[in-house]
């Protein structure tokens, strides 16, 4: 094994956290005399992943966006409804795009090396990061790589996981307009399941099914579901599947931040940045890694970015994991009364954990409040 090389900052893991962060510090002037490490095990390239988020005005993928919304449908039975989205858009950042720019950003930057190697320990003490070819050190190291010793087993915990196909119909069947953010009227299965449509123009969509539950289906499962749904709901007319997509997010309020410790800071997922009630990621990795850039840029604790995942948002997040996975409320009628009963911007902030007290009422007046009281007093105790 070589020598140990020395850097300011180490980056494990160039996935979305990884290259979101990497690319922010190259573009910041500030940090130009920073020698920056990103490290991953391969580099990511094609399109493993379609990621949707909303955002208020510009953001740093508008130039490479697949499609954006400024309208949505939300769909139960209790309630269809259009909503308009402004003053935000919903986005659709395919991850060939996402890579494609932020890795071309990292290249042409002088600070930043990128490494193609296998990571099997951090020491958080020393700064050392132990690769297969080599050891690397430096005085601050975030990963997106999950820590060891990881047990859910205290917390609320389950899965959103998903198949989705693109499709391509003859005819002009979508409303290109707008992206169906949720449709619940797909059969519930004593689980949380809705379908969502992303259209990217009048005859192509991403659709796709998402079931919160700890129990996975095989491909066929998801398959069978989004095959029915474009019968019932979306036309019976021909279509091709041109590809198809599954995939697996962990929703938990897991304090993952209690692994942050010496030099070593956790980002993405292995950092907290899923929203335990939503699965929505890219978003907060977005806000997450503008907060990290800011600590780096005036010298202060890398621990004041993690507030993005904490403080009063993160006990909503909870009791909402409480009402649907423990007390199995049914998340059809929890997410009707929302989206009957609050504005579609209202419920953005709070999704981004961006509200105001009088937004936060908003929000817990809308759906039944038994499950909620009763889901306050049981987190309460364990996120003291
Ligand atoms: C199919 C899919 C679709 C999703 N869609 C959305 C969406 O629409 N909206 C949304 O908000 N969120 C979405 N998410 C959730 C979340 O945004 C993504 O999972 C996101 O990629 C998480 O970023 P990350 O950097 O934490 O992990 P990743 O993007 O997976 O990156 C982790 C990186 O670390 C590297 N790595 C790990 N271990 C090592 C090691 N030992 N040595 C070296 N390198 C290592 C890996 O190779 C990888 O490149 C989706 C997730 C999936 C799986």
């Amino acid at each position: 094994m070589s020598t140990e090389q020395k850097y300011d900052i180490i980056i494990v893991g160039a996935g979305a956290a990884g290259l979101s962060l990497a690319s922010r510090i190259a573009e910041t002037p500030e940090l130009n005399d920073k020698r920056i490490l990103l490290l991953d095990r391969e580099l990511k390239s094609g399109n493993d992943r379609t990621w949707c988020f909303w955002e208020h005005g510009k953001g740093n993928y508008d130039d490479v966006l697949t499609q954006s919304w400024h309208n949505v449908y939300f769909h139960s039975k209790y309630v269809s409804r259009r909503l308009g989205l402004q003053p935000y858009a919903y986005k659709m950042l395919r991850s060939n795009d996402f890579y494609n720019q932020t890795q071309s950003i990292v290249k042409a930057s002088s600070n930043v090396d990128f490494v193609i190697d296998s990571v099997d320990e951090i020491d958080s003490q020393k700064g050392r990061v132990v690769g297969k070819n080599s050891v690397y050190l430096a005085d601050i190291i975030f990963s997106s790589k999950f820590p060891d010793g990881l047990d859910f087993s205290n917390h609320l915990y389950t899965d959103q996981h998903f198949g989705g196909w693109f499709v391509e119909f003859e005819d002009d069947v979508f409303d290109q307009e707008a992206a169906t953010f949720m449709d619940f009227r797909i059969d519930q299965n004593d689980e949380h399941r809705f379908c969502y449509v992303l259209p990217i123009n009048s005859k192509k969509a991403l659709v796709e099914v998402a079931i919160f539950s700890n129990t996975h289906q095989n491909k066929d499962g998801y398959d069978n579901i989004i095959r029915k749904y474009i019968e019932d709901y979306i036309s019976k007319s021909k279509y091709k599947i041109d590809e198809k997509e599954y995939g697996v997010i962990p929703m938990t309020n897991y304090p993952f931040w209690k692994h942050n410790n010496g030099k070593l800071y956790h980002i993405g997922t292995a950092g907290g940045a899923v929203k335990p009630s939503s699965g929505f990621a890219f978003r907060r990795i977005q806000q997450h890694t503008e907060r990290i850039v800011n600590c780096l840029k005036t010298n202060t604790s890398i621990k004041n970015s993690y507030k993005v995942f904490r403080g009063r948002h993160l006990l909503y997040d909870s009791i909402m994991l409480h009402v649907l996975e423990e007390q199995k409320v049914a998340g059809d009628k929890v997410f009707s009364d929302l989206f009957e009963k609050t504005d579609v911007d209202v419920i953005l902030r709070f999704l981004d954990g961006d509200t105001s007290w009088s937004g936060d009422l908003q929000i817990m007046k809308a759906p039944a409040k038994w499950p909620f009281i009763k889901g306050m007093a049981k987190v309460i105790s364990p996120l003291k």
